[in-house]
């Protein structure tokens, strides 16, 4: 076990800070610039063009494998597209050290990972200096405070394979809790309400609206319920944006965003 813990900690990570950059303050205008990114020689954006504001919310929907995840993924650097094509505040993401870049995006991923450890530092992972105030407050934001205060020992209880099991849904909103205690300018949800109920899912929403104003959301989502009410909603498909647009916008259009709306009222209706 220790040899394969030696390898871990030895690999050097392939992206890393190029000599002279710096610590910008971030304020939260996400661009992506005639961006075109290939896997392996396999290409699956292409020619990306989109900006927004910071302070602004963005939904990205489209069908599986349409490159939403590769695109989120890019901002915070756990992919790197080529230099110049993704930009915060105007100015090319490797330009920052990666410290300031990433301590300023608060990423949710698709698969959470929960350590087996107490909830509160699930929760406060890589916030070293977080008080118990705080993480109640990114808990409560998060719409997860009153699952963990009915826990027997409420946010020291431990989770995962030495304590006790959360639902995929707490699971998700531990995560969200995770992203926002670090105060981010930028929060990113890939897909990260889809285990929770239409219900739950507004109400973490409309909490996220009240924390999240002044502050940058790019969300991927497949319901419509979710993204109508972003600022913008992209739609990408073989990794392209072929819509762009308010919900209003996107209905007139009759295109790919007209369907999936059409389709989950009919949806909604048969489930009534
Ligand atoms: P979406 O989030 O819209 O489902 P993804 O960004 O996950 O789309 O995937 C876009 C395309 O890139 C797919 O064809 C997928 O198979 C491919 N892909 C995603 N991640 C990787 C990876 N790590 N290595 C190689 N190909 C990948």
């Amino acid at each position: 076990s220790l040899i394969r813990i030696n390898e871990i900690n030895h690999e050097e990570p392939e992206i890393t800070d190029a000599p002279g950059v710096q610590d910008y303050e971030i304020e939260g205008n996400v661009e992506f610039r005639r961006l075109n990114f290939a896997y392996d020689g396999k290409q699956v954006l292409h020619d990306v063009n989109l900006q927004i504001p910071a302070g602004s919310s963005l939904a990205i929907v489209g069908p599986t494998g349409s490159g939403k995840t590769t695109l989120v993924d890019l901002i915070p650097r756990i992919y790197d597209a080529d230099p110049g094509m993704v930009l915060i505040d105007g100015r090319p993401i490797r330009e920052y050290t990666l410290s300031s870049l990433r301590r300023n995006i608060g990423f949710v991923p698709q698969e959470t990972f929960l350590f087996s450890d107490r909830i509160r530092e699930n929760i406060a992972l890589g916030v070293e200096t977080a008080t118990d105030a705080e993480i109640r407050i990114s808990a409560a934001a998060a719409n997860i405070a009153a699952d963990i205060e009915s826990f027997p020992e409420s946010y020291e209880t431990v989770v995962g394979e030495r304590g006790i099991t959360l639902s995929g849904g707490q699971k998700q909103r531990t995560a969200i809790a995770r992203a926002l205690i670090r105060n981010p300018r930028i929060l990113v949800l890939d897909d990260a309400l889809s285990s929770v109920d239409t219900h739950t899912e507004d109400k973490i929403l409309n909490h996220l609206r009240d924390v999240m104003k002044g502050r940058t959301t790019i969300f991927i989502s497949h319901r419509v319920s979710t993204v109508r009410n972003a600022d913008r909603i992209a739609v990408l498909h073989g990794g392209r944006i072929v819509e762009l647009g308010t919900h209003e916008e996107l209905l007139a259009l009759n295109g790919y965003y007209n369907d999936l709306y059409n389709k989950q009222r009919l949806e909604e209706e048969l489930a009534e």
